[in-house]
């Protein structure tokens, strides 16, 4: 994938963890061919892994910076997970996942990543023991923003969150002493978030 020439990259040390995190190692075997393409693809369960310019967006949006402690929601393959762990380096990101096939999945494929942990959970809720977090990504589609994130999200943290039904916008949300700053970045479609 032409990472640069995608024209999304803005930030250098963002650019070398994509082109060091390879998304044919997070794709099932028979869609390797497809691992460049610009769409997402099935990856069981009726989940997907993301479309890369869609998570080259909101990995870009999220500001994540080396030592940052990083929340995802919804793990499914473990590729953005990947991608923020080389970036937060020596800081942590923590990966939830309701699915226990994709939790297994996400598990597998971040064998070599030290600096990421794989919850089976319901993400909606975050992750209260390890929380406040510097960044919290939401890679499934929210009816709008869960009580429990917006607490979580430390101050002058960055969430990024696809909000809506049955399309999502765009959201990235930055606190700033304890208020929540709102910018729209546009229209996209998820798998939804599910809140068991
Ligand atoms: N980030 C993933 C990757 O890099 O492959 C792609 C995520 S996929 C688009 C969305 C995932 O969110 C699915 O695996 C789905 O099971 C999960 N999901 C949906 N609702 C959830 C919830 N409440 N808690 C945790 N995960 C959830």
């Amino acid at each position: 994938m032409r990472w640069k020439s995608l024209g999304i990259l803005k930030d250098s040390k963002i650019v070398e963890a994509f082109e060091k995190v390879n998304r044919k190692d997070f794709v099932p075997k028979h869609l390797v061919s497809e691992a460049y393409e610009d769409h997402p693809l099935q990856i069981g369960e009726g989940q997907t892994i993301s479309q890369p310019s869609t998570v080259a967006i909101m990995t870009q949006a999220l500001e994540p910076i080396k030592g940052d402690k990083v929340l995802e929601v919804g793990a499914g393959s473990g590729w953005q997970a990947a991608i923020l762990s080389v970036i937060v380096e020596p800081g942590k990101v923590y990966t939830i996942e309701r699915i226990n096939g994709l939790a297994e999945l996400a598990k597998k494929n971040l064998e070599a990543y030290g600096n990421v942990q794989v919850i089976l959970s319901d993400g909606s809720k975050g992750l209260p023991s390890e929380a406040p977090f510097d960044r919290i990504i939401v890679a499934c589609g929210a009816e709008k923003v869960p009580e429990a994130l917006k607490e979580q999200l430390a101050e002058g943290g960055v969430m990024v969150i696809p909000v809506g039904r049955p399309h999502q916008r765009m959201l990235k949300i930055r606190k700033k002493k304890g208020l929540l700053e709102v910018q729209d970045l546009g229209s996209f479609v998820f798998v939804p978030l599910i809140i068991e």
